[in-house]
């Protein structure tokens, strides 16, 4: 009961010290209008209900005791010379009777509501499946808890795998059984306190304290966890952890502590580190990300967006043969921002097929401004632009241009080559339609001869990475060779990029590509003379 007593609100506190207060008050009033008879003994019934429903049936019985006592044999005492029972109001019993039935009445129901409540916010605040706290529970504490903390969220990598491989029972299982780790692995940790966000993602509230564990204590306890094995019905797990790290400050919600370090997190993760602290930088960067992908449409109806063209070269000749087109985006104050900063954000959603689309129009006009008769245009595929639906819009586009289909071709990476499903039939789809296919970038990735040998390539773009060394080292000059032999074994054409010096430009024609294309030939120059006007500043050129 004393500790009961103890864990009360300010606001109970309040209620009981008014209530004792009435009730000597009512006693007082009974004693000095002569008794029980008068109307203000039935005050206490207020007092009594006002006690039972805020406490419920223990102190409600105990005010009932006190109160009734109180006007009983105590005033009677008073009034009627030192007797306990004098004259009229010896009935003091039955009225002690009543005001104790009705306190355990009122008591009763106000217990039974106060355990629903407890079972119902028991429930919100709960975890089902690791029975531990949640992020409502994390937001109600906040309220009470004034201490600097550190929230740290733990993720385990990968969770979403086994869960699709494994279903989501033995999901649930593995989730219940790294709970168990991580409450044993910070059980000796006084303030420290766990929280289950989503998934395999919990969170772990650090509370300052002196003599508590420091942020260090923690994550070191954690990363024991990391890189282990985890037994759940005798199959082995393998758990690998991510971490994200934020610092609270007492002027922000505790929950926007919690979204800076999943933004930790996710960076980590994004980044393949271990962990990760939140600053502000981070914040900037996923701002910026969305601030890219939200204005690109707008841009694009703007013709913020325009199209670069840089000529390829024949090796044999040194004349033009086609050029690859680029994506620019335009600031304000002219300067462009360049694709390799914009494309792999839009390559993410479905603004993708818009920038290919645009960019397809553009090879178009470039072509009908070209007089020369085998001259082709290329332009930039992503993975996304494979399916039915693009590469028909596509075929259908340069179709009604009434250009030669053999003048148009596409680049796709590696990547491309081997991710994509039904990558074959929509090259083959192209291919027939007379279209040519390069693949991008090659040397980078895969270097899958295997795929290239499979597939309707027509040329192989050698990446700048390997050309850029080829005058230097004898190793990149030999893996060109190889490229090379290989292509030319298989009716490939093979084009160097990104050649800068003349030397470069010689060894490749030693060495016997075909086709060159970089700076020491022809910079990028853009396709359209643009007078930019106009632009709405904050939406064209965001800051990086
Ligand atoms: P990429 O397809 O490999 O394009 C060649 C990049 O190398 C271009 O960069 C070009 O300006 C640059 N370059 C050309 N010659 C030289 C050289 O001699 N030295 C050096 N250091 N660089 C040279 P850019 O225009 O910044 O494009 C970067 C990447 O962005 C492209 O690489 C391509 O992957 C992507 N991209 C560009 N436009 C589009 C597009 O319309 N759609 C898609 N999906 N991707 C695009
Ligand atoms: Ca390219
Ligand atoms: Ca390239």
């Amino acid at each position: 009961m004393k500790e009961k007593l103890l864990h009360l609100t300010n606001r109970q506190r309040l209620i009981l010290a008014v209530s004792f207060a009435a009730t000597v008050f009512i006693a007082l009033l009974v004693y000095i209008t002569g008794g029980t008879p008068s109307v203000y003994a039935n005050l206490m019934y207020v007092i009594i209900a006002l006690v039972s429903a805020s406490f419920g049936k223990r102190l409600g019985l105990i005010q009932a005791l006190f109160g009734g006592l109180l006007i009983g044999p105590s005033v009677n005492y008073m009034l009627h010379e030192n007797t306990f029972y004098g004259g009229i109001s010896n009935n003091w019993m039955i009225r002690l009777f009543i005001f104790s039935v009705i306190a355990l009445i009122i008591g009763y129901f106000s217990d039974s509501s106060r355990k629903n409540n407890h079972f119902i916010t028991n429930l919100l605040t709960h975890d089902n499946i690791t029975n531990l706290k949640n992020l409502e529970a994390i937001k109600r504490e906040d309220v009470k808890d004034p201490a600097q903390r550190t929230i740290v969220v733990v993720s385990v990598k990968n969770y979403e795998e086994t869960l699709s491989f494994f279903g989501y029972t033995f999901g649930n299982q593995i989730v219940t059984n790294f709970a168990d780790k991580l409450k044993e692995a910070l059980s000796k940790f006084e303030n420290t306190e766990i929280y289950r966000y989503a998934g395999m993602e919990f969170v772990i509230r650090i509370r300052d304290s002196a003599g508590g564990a420091s942020v260090d204590d923690v994550i070191n306890a954690i990363n024991e966890l990391d890189e282990s094995i985890l037994l759940v019905r005798s199959i082995p797990i393998y758990i690998e952890l991510e971490i994200g790290i934020a610092k609270h400050d007492e002027a922000t919600p505790i929950l926007e502590t919690v979204r800076k370090a999943l933004i930790a997190l996710r960076y980590a993760s994004d980044n393949e580190l271990k962990s990760n602290v939140f600053d502000s930088h981070l914040e900037c960067h996923y701002k910026s990300v969305v601030d890219v992908a939200s204005s690109f449409s707008s841009a694009l109806s703007n013709r913020d967006i325009q199209s670069a063209y840089q000529y390829i070269y024949s090796a044999a000749s040194d004349q033009v043969q086609g050029a690859e087109l680029l994506a620019r985006w335009l600031k304000a104050d002219d300067t462009s921002i360049y694709p390799n900063t914009f494309v792999p954000i839009i390559e993410k959603t479905e603004l993708i097929h818009e920038l290919t689309s645009f960019m397809t129009d553009e090879a178009i006009f470039f072509l009908k401004t070209q007089e020369l008769e085998n001259f082709s245009a290329s332009i930039n595929f992503s993975a996304k632009d494979f399916t039915d639906k693009n590469i028909h819009n596509f075929l259908r586009k340069i179709d009604a241009s009434g250009i030669a289909p053999g003048k148009f071709q596409i680049e796709i990476t590696e990547r491309i080559l081997v991710k994509v499903d039904d990558i074959l039939r929509y090259l083959i789809l192209l291919s027939e339609h007379g279209v040519t296919i390069a693949v991008d970038d090659f040397g980078t990735g895969y270097s899958s001869y295997q795929y290239v040998a499979e597939m309707p390539i027509d040329l192989i773009k050698i990446d700048k990475s390997i050309i850029m060394k080829i005058g230097s080292s004898n190793v990149y000059k030999s893996l060109v060779k190889s490229i090379v032999y290989f292509c030319r074994e298989n009716q490939i054409t093979t084009l160097a990029e990104g050649v800068e010096t003349l030397e470069v430009a010689n060894t490749c024609k030693e060495i016997g590509v075909n086709l060159l294309q970089g700076y020491y030939y022809h910079k990028p120059q853009m396709t359209r003379k643009v007078h930019v006007e106009c632009v709405c500043p904050e939406e064209s050129s965001f800051k990086r």
